[in-house]
């Protein structure tokens, strides 16, 4: 019964073409250009060691103890001073510092990194106001934008409803979380994140588009989500060429969101 059987079907072209480098000759002959089998070493002819990797081998990376950076970390805060860190209108970064954390002072504007990033994994630890004061949008707002433009949502939500696709967790206007894992507020919580730039051609079409992965609070709230083009608070988003690499901007949305423990891995 052929849905029984482990075939792979393959086109024809394509095998020849696997087969010839192999320097191995395909079987062929399925009348829909098709065949049911190829391999470049029979199966009953191969050995363990022929699907094993030895070169190259992986880089050793010390691990952070508890929730500490891994060896090969940039530190973007380590709870000391934004020396990291820009005014994103330029100047110097004017949030307060206490206890570990830097603070959103409202009104002195996002915070950006001096230094531009484009894939990355990416933790960082976020606490919303334990006095809670306003609703939806309004509580605990803030925000991760990954090259200055793709904005992973901060706000408190829990037991906060507003649009899906705008609380914690959401890729902003695109991608509503998986589920809503936040933490109370007044309480510490964690974002880790793998994010892929896009890739643009040099005439400036895009080539690939940017995906984000996120864990909140250690639980997937993101699967690989494809951004659209840069976050928009009004209308459908669209891609526009941009630099390789670029700031993580933190938003200023007027609420006093703490931030600590900032580090990334660059990838690629
Ligand atoms: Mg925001």
């Amino acid at each position: 019964m052929m849905a029984a059987r482990k075939v792979i079907r393959v086109k024809a072209a394509v095998v020849a073409l696997v087969a010839l480098s192999a320097g191995c000759v395909a079987e062929s002959g399925a009348e829909d250009g098709t065949i049911e089998r190829v391999a470049a070493t029979p199966q009953e002819e191969a050995r363990p060691e022929d699907t094993e990797v030895w070169d190259p081998e992986p880089g050793i990376v010390a691990p952070g103890e508890a929730s500490a950076p891994p060896s090969d970390a940039v530190v973007l805060f380590d709870g000391t001073d934004l020396s990291a860190w820009n005014a994103s209108d330029g100047g110097d970064a004017g949030w307060s510092i206490r206890e570990g954390a830097m603070t959103v002072v409202a009104g002195a504007g996002g915070v950006q990194t001096s230094q531009g990033f484009g894939d990355v994994q990416f933790h960082i630890e976020w606490r919303t106001p334990a006095e809670v004061v306003g609703e939806g949008q309004g509580r605990g707002n803030s925000g991760i934008f990954f090259m200055e433009r793709y904005e992973l949502q901060v706000l408190d939500s829990y037991d906060n409803r507003t649009y899906a696709n705008g609380q914690a967790g959401s890729i902003y206007k695109q991608h509503l979380p998986l589920v809503n894992a936040s933490r109370a507020p007044g309480t510490w919580q964690t974002y880790d994140v793998i994010f892929t730039a896009p890739r643009f051609a040099e005439d400036g079409v895009l080539e690939s588009p940017g995906y984000v992965t996120v864990l909140h609070n250690g639980v997937l709230v993101q699967n690989h989500a494809e951004l659209v083009g840069p976050t928009l608070f009004i209308g459908e988003p669209s891609y526009a060429a941009h630099a390789d690499r670029l700031p993580i901007l933190l938003q200023d949305h007027g609420n006093p969101v703490s931030y600590r423990n900032i580090w990334l891995r660059e990838l690629g």
